[in-house]
């Protein structure tokens, strides 16, 4: 079947947009900064059929980098994690912080044979992929690459990986006094709240 990015965008942001992760309005975000977009990954990964699509569209797209195991960072790449995992039929496995260090834990171990793919659900600035990948060549594993649900930075181009992301989308934030919709009038919302 032939599917143009773009449909393949709009197919992903669907049913985030059905499970209330990615809002459109004027929203007061947690930091206090405004923006145009929420986005809560984890509110359409609660839905395991959407979480599994996600993840196939992962493994479809990372499955010729031949990983032996998926590593995610804690909390938020667990879930994409597993389920990219299942989809390419290896092992997922998570790092998590330790006194401010991402670290294997839990008897997680990686060896020089396998092949990492970190797999995140939202990346932003790169670091914690970044953390992650360290986490993994510490361990003296290879990494073969990077995926993400969503890009909001576009800076996959630093990680000096092949990275894949399922969907591109820019999440510009602002200070409430440089906010342009506060300036348009329109009233701000914290997201979950009704609109
Ligand atoms: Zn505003």
């Amino acid at each position: 079947m032939n599917v143009s990015p773009a449909a393949a965008d709009e197919a992903v942001l669907d049913l985030f947009r059905k499970s209330g992760a990615l809002l459109e309005g004027h929203f007061r975000l947690s930091s206090g900064l405004h923006s145009g977009r929420y986005l809560q990954s984890a509110l359409v990964l609660q839905h395991p059929e959407f979480a599994s699509a996600l993840g196939e569209r992962i493994a479809t797209a990372t499955r010729h980098l031949d990983p032996t195991v998926v590593l995610s960072p804690a909390l938020g790449g667990i879930v994409i994690g597993q389920e990219a995992g299942r989809a390419l039929g290896v092992r997922a496995i998570f790092a998590e912080r330790q006194e401010g260090k991402l670290v294997l834990r839990r008897g997680f171990t990686l060896s020089r044979d396998d092949r990492v793919l970190v797999v995140e659900d939202v990346i932003t600035t790169g670091g914690s992929t970044r953390e992650t990948v360290e986490v993994a060549a510490a361990a003296g594993a290879t990494v073969s690459g990077a995926a993400a649900i969503i890009d909001r930075g576009g800076n996959s181009a630093t990680l000096g990986l092949p990275f894949f992301a399922l969907v591109q989308l820019e999440v510009p934030t602002y200070q409430p006094e440089a906010c342009p919709l506060c300036a348009k009038g329109d009233p701000v919302v914290k997201p979950g709240s009704r609109i």
